[in-house]
């Protein structure tokens, strides 16, 4: 007899770095009888539509949902879409959440971030701050569309009884990043650069003065978590999913260390005119640390080593 599984998860954005880490991740750690996993592209549904979201949802009739699809990118990008940012986030949100409720998903899990905290506040940032403050003023669009979700999570609980979470990543990074050089996060945009410099004989520039901190999770570490959180994390508001606040490094560190991995011998030099950015956004990760005390996470060495290699490797079908 065949088993049918009694879990089906869709997981939205599913082509995109955190999505194909927990494919990775399932395929080879946690495959489970009882779970059949859908990784969904914007070419199986325009979520920015509630017809094609709607229609999807129909036709995988899922159970569970990990929510990451999004207009993403890293800080110069945000700088200049603010309102693309919130309007996009705000639809693409709402649209999975209503699906969500309207064919009675028993958990959708969704994904905020530590950028979106307020500026001014105390350290480490905890889960109970999100809605303490306006946000940093670079990419407020992209904070208050994500501080939207744990609005609605909590809506949808009181309303209706959903069962919708979300979790807070710092800064990810690894495989299947986007790796293009104005809109992409930090870590991928250097490893881009510095092969750039290496390969045209140039200096390699860093942007703002290397001097912001940041606390970064191997996808595949984030991917882990995001499973634990499927199968075992029942409260509705969220949990930060981070490496600890002695693990924060500087823009510096890690622009020495894609040096290092790459083994670039250039000239590497900081253009102070560009944006630093927020200057930290150190959280805590007590409450992880509650659940799972002996979580393991990838030391930053190796998993901007194995970033660099895969960026080598897969250098033709990279997002560049
Ligand atoms: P990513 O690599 O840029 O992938 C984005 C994903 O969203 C892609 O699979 C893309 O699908 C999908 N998508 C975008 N617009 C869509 C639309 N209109 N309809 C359907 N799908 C759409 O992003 P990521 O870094 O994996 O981010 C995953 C989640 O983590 C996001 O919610 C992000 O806000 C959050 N997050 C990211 C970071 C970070 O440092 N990267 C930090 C904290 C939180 P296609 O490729 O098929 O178009
Ligand atoms: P953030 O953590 O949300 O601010 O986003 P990013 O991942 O884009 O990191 C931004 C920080 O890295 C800022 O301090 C930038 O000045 C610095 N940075 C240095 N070089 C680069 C680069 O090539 N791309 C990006 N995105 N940031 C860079």
């Amino acid at each position: 007899m065949t088993e049918v599984a009694n879990k089906v998860i869709i997981v939205t954005g599913g082509t995109g770095l955190v999505g194909q880490a927990i494919k990775a991740v399932v395929d080879k750690e946690e495959k489970d009888p009882n779970e059949k996993w859908i990784f969904l592209s914007s070419k199986d549904a325009n979520l920015l539509e509630m017809e094609q979201t709607e229609a999807v949802f129909k036709k995988y009739q899922p159970t569970h949902v990990i929510h990451l699809a999004a207009m993403v990118g890293g800080l110069f990008r945000n700088l200049k879409y603010n309102l693309d940012f919130f309007r996009n986030n705000t639809l693409i949100n709402d649209n999975v959440l209503h699906s969500a409720y309207k064919f009675k998903v028993k958990k959708v899990i969704s994904c905020l971030s530590t950028c979106i905290f307020p500026d001014k506040t105390t350290y480490p940032i905890n889960e109970t701050m999100v809605h303490d403050g306006p946000p940093h003023e670079s990419n407020f669009g992209y904070a208050y569309a994500k501080r939207m979700i744990d609005v609605q999570n909590k809506a949808y609980h009181q309303q209706h009884g959903c069962h919708f979470t979300s979790v807070i990543p710092t800064n990810i990074y690894g495989p299947h990043d986007n790796f293009n050089l104005e809109d992409a996060h930090v870590l991928p945009g250097l490893i881009h650069k510095t092969y750039l410099a290496e390969k045209n004989n140039e200096p390699l520039v860093i942007w703002g003065t290397g001097a912001p901190l940041r606390q970064f999770i191997y996808s595949h570490d984030l991917a882990r978590l995001f499973i634990w959180v499927m199968r075992n994390y029942e409260e509705i508001d969220p949990i930060i999913l981070s490496v600890g606040e002695e693990d924060e490094v500087s823009i510096k560190d890690v622009a020495e260390l894609v040096v290092k991995s790459m083994d670039f011998k250039g000239k590497v030099i900081y253009d102070t005119s560009k944006s630093d950015g927020q200057f930290k956004k150190t959280a805590s990760n007590a409450k992880l640390r509650k659940y799972l005390p002996d979580f393991k996470f990838t030391p930053i060495e190796e998993g901007i080593k194995e970033s660099c290699d895969w960026f080598l490797k897969n250098y033709d079908i990279a997002r560049k």
